[in-house]
């Protein structure tokens, strides 16, 4: 049996024994990553869904290993992993120089400068790497090629052209390349077409054409970013193609940027859309809401200011147009939280954010919604939380209601009792001041994790 096929198993017997949203929240992502009867590594998408599985389904996930396997399992460990990196690894570091200058372009590469240097030199910026480039559906295209071409030079693809709206990643992609391929050649050369229409220009009204050529055709790779801008600049075209020939003949890696494909750039030549179709053309869409969770996530713990999962969510519900945007609206929710040291709400990130989602019609939360997530949870029906059962597994979902109905809705507590089925305002306040007390005087760690992943529950429709 491979890997895959164990978990595939695993999750098998998992799924009957789960509620579907269960399920999904705490399995999506998760694989086996590797396998042995001493020690399992699972590998997990996030410290939320790790906690969660070692405190509530390690037994039942032992269980199902040791049934679907036959095998006597010693140890299982959680390792926070994600599932296209594990298969994919890119192990070394990249060397990182402190500053991220604007460097001027226009500076003969030098042959073999310490590795410390290049950046500046090659006008890169080192915080744009790989590494912290999260991969979804939406560019996984133009991640494959970039990796395929940085690891063959003027081999794999030649030119590569990256196409897709603001703020998507193409220029963070295409410094990647830089970086990585700086580890290994100098003559490495970033610019955006309006830097190499003003340099030309400048050439060659200082009578230093001759310097430009030398510049731009003896590298190793030429990263262009925003050819776009080349549309309608004739003599920047005529050059720019020259340049483009003499580096593809002489298998010298070309990467070039753009906004839209080539043949909708506006006033180019025909000549330059063929050689820019001649290599590999790839997309970058707007993220999906699984990509927009890993980005945020991924950020806000290189910040060091980690934010709960359901704030996520939203802030990724809630911001629709672009990567930079996301970036923008997260850094704006941690800085006003760190300055008023509060900890981030839905409620305070609403509010910090009002401007960018006051368009958006907030669904607001009903205490039927609260029920239905509750219900779904435990794995029980909307009318057990409202009935009359004493039973134990019923009592207590109906508590957490209560609770979260008060605690998210601020209803009163004779409506509350109203909602659940006409019960007195007393029993209310009751269950509401009991799981207040667990919580924040028992400080129980399991009754605030369960109450998190039901608020996952009706934070959004992410999953
Ligand atoms: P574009 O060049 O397409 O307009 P950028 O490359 O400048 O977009 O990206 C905008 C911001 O979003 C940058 O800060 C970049 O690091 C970030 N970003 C974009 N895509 C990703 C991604 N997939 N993972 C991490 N950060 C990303
Ligand atoms: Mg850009």
């Amino acid at each position: 049996m491979t890997n895959e096929q164990i978990w595939q198993a695993v999750l098998g017997e998992m799924e009957i024994s789960l509620s579907k949203a269960n399920f999904v929240t705490w399995f999506k992502d998760t694989f086996v990553s590797s396998f042995s009867d001493e020690l399992v590594i699972i590998g997990v998408p996030n410290a939320f869904v790790k906690k969660w599985l070692e405190e509530k389904y390690h037994k039942n996930i032992a269980g199902a290993l040791e049934k679907v396997t036959q095998q006597k399992i010693q140890r299982i460990e959680y390792h926070l992993e994600n599932k296209k990196q594990a298969k994919n690894q890119n192990p070394a570091p990249v060397v990182s120089s402190p500053q991220s200058s604007e460097a001027p372009i226009i500076e003969a590469p030098r042959e073999n400068s310490a590795a410390k240097n290049v950046y500046n030199k090659f006008g890169l910026n080192p915080k744009y790497v790989f590494e912290n480039f999260v991969v979804g559906k939406n560019n996984e295209l133009a991640y494959a090629a970039c990796q395929a071409v940085v690891r063959n030079l003027g081999k794999a693809y030649n030119p590569l052209f990256i196409y897709g709206g603001v703020g998507l990643g193409k220029t963070h992609l295409l410094q990647a390349i830089g970086n990585e391929a700086s580890k290994f050649t100098d003559k490495i050369l970033y610019t955006t077409s309006e830097k190499f229409t003003n340099n030309y220009i400048q050439a060659v009204q200082t009578g230093k054409g001759k310097d430009f050529k030398n510049l731009y055709r003896n590298v190793d790779l030429l990263l262009v970013d925003d050819v776009q801008f080349m549309g309608g600049k004739d003599g920047t075209q005529e050059e720019f193609f020259h340049t483009f020939n003499e580096l593809q003949q002489a298998n010298k890696q070309i990467i070039l940027t753009s906004d839209r494909p080539p043949k909708s750039i506006p006033a180019i030549e025909k000549r330059l859309i063929s050689r820019f179709e001649s290599g590999m053309v790839a997309d970058v869409g707007k993220p999906d809401i699984e990509t927009k969770l890993a980005i945020l996530e991924r950020k806000s713990e290189e910040k060091g200011f980690p934010l709960e999962k359901e704030v996520l969510v939203f802030i990724a519900n809630h911001i629709q147009n672009n990567i930079r945007e996301l970036e923008g609206a997260l850094n704006r929710v941690i800085v006003h939280h760190q300055l008023k040291n509060a900890t981030p709400t839905i409620r305070s990130v609403k509010e910090v954010l009002s401007d960018l989602i006051a368009n958006i019609q907030l669904k607001s939360l009903t205490p039927r919604e609260i029920i239905e997530a509750v219900a779904k949870f435990y794995d029980i029906s909307n009318k057990d939380i409202a009935g009359s059962s004493r039973k134990k597994e019923l009592v207590w979902p109906r508590q957490i209601a209560i609770y979260l109905i008060r605690e998210e809705l601020n209803t009163s507590y004779p409506s509350i009792g109203q909602e659940l089925g006409g019960r007195d305002h007393t029993t209310a306040m009751h269950a509401y001041n009991k799981i207040h007390q667990e919580i924040q005087e028992n400080g129980n760690e399991r009754v605030k994790q369960e109450i998190e992943s039901i608020k996952q529950l009706f934070a959004g429709s992410v999953y």
